[in-house]
């Protein structure tokens, strides 16, 4: 397994100079106390946490895997013990409110922490990820008391929650959910029916786990608006801050996966289980969906940190391996071949790996200060100023979530085949980077799913091209400022022509729509995708400003950093960037081909 390095300086770049996170932290109240020395010891600590506990158990938890024995799930050898130091060094609270033991920290910290987590150990990290979603939901929809008996042993990280939506006839389709809810005289509900593929559904790392569960009263209109939420405890609480009688929820088995072994999916049965409303009946979904956009970034950090390790990996491996010589001469004489990273192609491979870590964390990096925004608008109880956040994060979700996810598992891919034949054997780790990253473009919605919600719901529906409006001002505003810079001229002139492509293909596709109802699902995920390589060169684009100022300033001390950004950059636009238009050129083709063979003739007799 490649030994994980936090990108620390990458990450410091980004937060201090690129966005400059301490100016956005003091504008907010719930900022001010992440000063810069404080954010400076979170990430050290954090790093040492990763690198030293989480990424040593990444390979055997693999190994290990979950086991179901006795109706008791374990969890592989060392992920209790990194657990225990996870709640000790108050990690789970720290975006959380004060009251319930949390640290009250902007939600972008929290999103830097997922990084690092998820890039040590995805496995493990999915255990305190999905209890932040549900965490997340109680703090805005549950009740005062609800709150208090199971906010704050989550925020503690002494119980643990998840997320219960998955049902084995529906995954996309919501509207199909069949768990029952039957009210009782107290004003519980007793919950039956089987919930599939739930992470950290089960497991033995706390001594309590909070599902928060979809489902259906008896009376409820069909589809998505007869849906309500439940929180259903696996033990019922003692009302002392422990835990009392079982509560019948059964983990009946765990599923067998490509990756992500050492996490623990779980089926799950209620059989009569006791829940609890939360929120308003029928409204389920809605509750659901307030931190849709929060949880769907947690998901494209996935394909960040696919890249980023895979890139270490195979960087490493390039230096160290010797193969024939290089087409402009041996460039290691002495040597009996010069090694991997000389050759053409291999530097392809790794930088493409680079510009997408890289380039992808920059796109995190700026959505997640939306997500503080949005946060604020919450602490604030202004619904207004939440939802305006909301809505701008909004736009950007489906292209973080399907975009990096893509493009993370190709990263995987490359560093596998940077390892030649070695990357395809267990030993070195590089193919379980490949069966971990796979599953990032499934949950939390597919990337056709991702695809449909940006083009047909956040760019067509709800905006009528608004949202691709504002955002390519944005892109023109730094190409506007950067206009007599000579060295940022073949970044602005490439971002230009694309605004104003990305705009026309919208107006294309908003009219051909009006005619050829299938052209947006046979158009989405193209245009997913060129949204997401012409957000990724604004993003690239920035950090070439922002280097070519520190070098032109004097003085920076580590030139060669900023040098390899500009020449990342200008790797990305030259030979990355113009797979844009063939997605360009994609979706614009009316969509007959795809919809005009008849189902019959798909077979092979
Ligand atoms: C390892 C793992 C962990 C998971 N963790 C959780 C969890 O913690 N909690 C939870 O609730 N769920 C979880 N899931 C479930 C996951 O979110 C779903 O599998 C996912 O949303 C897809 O749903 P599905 O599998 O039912 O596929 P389907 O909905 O059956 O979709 C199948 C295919 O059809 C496409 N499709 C479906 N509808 C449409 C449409 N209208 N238009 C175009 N294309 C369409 C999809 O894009 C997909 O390609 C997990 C799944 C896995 C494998």
């Amino acid at each position: 397994m490649p030994q994980y390095k936090v990108p620390l300086r990458d990450i410091r770049f980004l937060m201090n100079e690129v966005f400059d996170y301490p100016s956005h932290y003091k504008s907010m109240p719930n900022g001010v106390d992440a000063t810069p020395d404080l954010v400076e010891h979170i990430l050290k600590e954090c790093a040492r946490y990763c690198e030293q506990v989480l990424a040593p158990l990444n390979q055997k938890g693999d190994q290990d895997g979950c086991e179901l024995k006795d109706g008791k799930v374990t969890t592989p050898r060392g992920f209790k013990d990194a657990y225990d130091q996870y709640v000790a060094g108050g990690w789970q609270g720290l975006t959380h409110p004060a009251d319930f033991g949390g640290q009250g920290l902007p939600i972008s910290l929290g999103m830097v922490r997922a990084e690092m987590m998820g890039t040590a150990n995805w496995s493990f990290s999915m255990y305190p990820g999905l209890s932040l979603g549900a965490m997340n939901t109680l703090q805005v929809h549950a009740s005062e008391e609800q709150k208090r008996t199971y906010l704050t042993p989550l925020t503690e990280g002494r119980w643990m929650g998840t997320m219960c939506l998955t049902e084995p006839q529906c995954g996309t389709d919501l509207g199909q959910v069949a768990t029952k809810a039957i009210p009782q005289a107290d004003g519980s509900y007793k919950l039956t029916g089987t919930k599939i593929f739930i992470s950290a559904g089960d497991h033995d790392l706390t001594e309590n786990i909070v599902h928060i569960v979809l489902a259906r009263l008896p009376d409820a209109p069909k589809g998505t608006r007869g849906i309500s939420l439940f929180l259903v405890p696996k033990y019922l609480p003692d009302g002392n801050g422990g835990v009392g009688p079982f509560n019948h929820v059964v983990c009946s088995a765990l599923e067998h996966k490509m990756g992500i072994r050492g996490s623990a999916t779980a089926v799950l049965n209620f059989e009569e289980s006791t829940g609890f409303l939360v929120g308003t009946v029928n409204k389920g979904l809605e509750c659901m969906f307030t931190f849709m956009n929060t949880a769907r970034i947690g998901t494209a950090v996935q394909g960040v940190a696919a890249a980023e390790l895979s890139y270490q990996g195979a960087l490493a491996y390039s230096k160290d391996r010797r193969s024939m010589r290089s087409l402009s001469g041996a460039k290691e004489p002495n040597q009996i071949a010069d090694a991997l990273h000389h050759h053409a192609d291999v530097r392809r491979m790794l930088l493409t790996q680079k510009a997408i870590a890289e380039g992808g964390r920059a796109m995190l990096y700026s959505a997640a200060m939306l997500a503080d925004k949005m946060m604020v608008g919450i602490l604030k109880n202004d619904e207004k100023e939440r939802l305006y956040w909301d809505d701008k994060l909004g736009f950007f979700t489906p292209i973080l979530k399907g975009f990096l996810t893509e493009l993370g598992f190709e990263c995987a891919n490359l560093g596998m085949q940077v390892f030649g034949g070695h990357g395809y054997i267990q030993e070195h780790g590089m193919e379980q980077i490949v069966r971990d990253a796979r599953i990032a473009t499934l949950y939390e919605g597919t990337t056709g799913i991702q695809a449909l919600d940006l083009l047909g719901r956040k760019v067509l529906l709800l905006t009528r091209g608004k949202a691709v409006r504002e955002f390519t001002a944005t892109i023109m505003k730094l190409c506007t400022r950067n206009a007599t810079h000579r060295d940022m001229y073949p970044f602005i002139w490439t971002l230009g022509k694309l605004c104003a492509q990305w705009n026309w293909l919208t107006t294309r596709l908003m009219l051909s729509a009006r005619k050829d109802r299938d052209m947006i699902g046979s158009a989405a995920v193209d245009y997913l995708m060129y949204a997401g390589y012409v957000s990724l060169a604004y993003n690239w684009a920035l950090m070439a400003e922002k280097s070519f100022e520190k070098l032109e300033k004097g003085g920076a001390e580590t030139p060669e950093f900023y040098r390899a950004k500009i020449q990342t950059a200008e790797f990305y636009f030259e030979r990355l960037l113009p797979r844009a238009q063939a997605h360009a050129e994609g979706m614009l083709s009316p969509s007959k081909s795809v919809m005009q063979l008849p189902i019959d003739h798909f077979t092979f007799d």
